[in-house]
């Protein structure tokens, strides 16, 4: 069966969802996304993720075209319409398509809203099990990170790096500093037993995982600082790991090949991870 897509009020199959040449997403990367996980058929910390792409649309002045709520049903509808079970749904709201290409707003343009789904078994994942190894990269980004903007060019070459390379991501890097990883949120564990994770800032996404294995962290007493780190002090941690909606918590077991402690997932890794999956599944819509 054909994958079912979400196009501007409708359900078609992935092979006829289509949108038009001059839609601002294509032409100017004019446009927001989100991704959220999808565990036995529900979604994850999907409130979380629905908030931020209020205040993503909300810092580039682009009205939805439908309500939040209206938006979830069509998540859950996609879903079940393609009987995902474990994965994820994808959605991207552009300033729509306008006549011609001029770089201001266009006035009464219906911006586009599409969704379509992916399948993985994201608890499962063998690189849990492994841990990944990230390599570092300058980090090239536009000064608003915070807004999860589709222009993703600079975490595609980074990403692109990190494959030619063998890894499973890369670490960008600024002023001497990890900001986050191409796709993910960076943390370590310090010698200290303290959990450090850049705090939110227009330098990195403001990540839905994160947050929600911070305030885990935090209500099982664990120390948490939130600041930025150098890859000098991730290598000589004793974890690192990332986070983020496809992954959860991963470990991170080298950086530009250099082991992290023994070069195999920690203790704390493994059990933010599961701390994180009962709090996804305890809480999953
Ligand atoms: N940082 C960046 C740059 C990302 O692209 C992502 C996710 O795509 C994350 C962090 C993790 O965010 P979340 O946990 O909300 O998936």
């Amino acid at each position: 069966m054909d994958q079912i897509a979400y196009v501007n009020g409708s359900f078609v199959p992935m092979t006829e969802a289509k949108v038009s040449i001059l839609d601002r997403g294509f032409l100017f990367a004019d446009g927001i996304y989100e991704v959220a996980a999808v565990l036995d058929g529900k979604l994850i910390d999907n409130a979380s993720h629905l908030a931020r792409l209020l205040r993503s649309v909300g810092e580039i002045a682009l009205a939805l075209p439908e309500t939040i709520d209206r938006i979830q049903e069509i998540q859950k509808e996609l879903i079940a319409r393609n009987n995902l079970v474990n994965g994820m749904v994808y959605l991207e709201v552009t300033r729509g398509a306008d006549t011609g290409r001029d770089f201001a707003f266009p006035k009464g343009v219906k911006p586009t809203l599409i969704m379509f789904t992916s399948v993985k078994d994201i608890v499962n994942a063998p690189s849990a099990k492994t841990g990944i190894g990230v390599i570092t990269v300058p980090d090239i980004r536009w000064a608003r990170r915070d807004i999860k903007s589709v222009a993703l060019l600079a975490q595609v070459l980074a990403k692109q790096a990190a494959a030619e390379a063998g890894a499973g991501e890369a670490w960008m890097i600024e002023g001497g500093m990890v900001t986050e990883g191409g796709s993910s949120s960076a943390f370590i564990l310090t010698q200290d037993d303290v959990l450090v994770t850049r705090q939110n800032s227009s330098a990195i996404l403001p990540g839905c995982t994160r947050k929600a294995v911070v305030a885990l962290a935090e209500e099982r007493q664990l120390r948490v600082e939130e600041r930025p780190f150098t890859v000098e002090e991730a290598l000589a941690a004793k974890e690192a790991f990332i986070t983020s909606a496809s992954l959860f918590v991963q470990a991170v077991v080298t950086i530009d090949g250099k082991t992290v402690a023994n070069g195999k997932p920690g203790p704390m890794t493994d059990r933010l991870r599961e701390i994180y999956i009962d709090f996804a599944r305890a809480t999953a819509q």
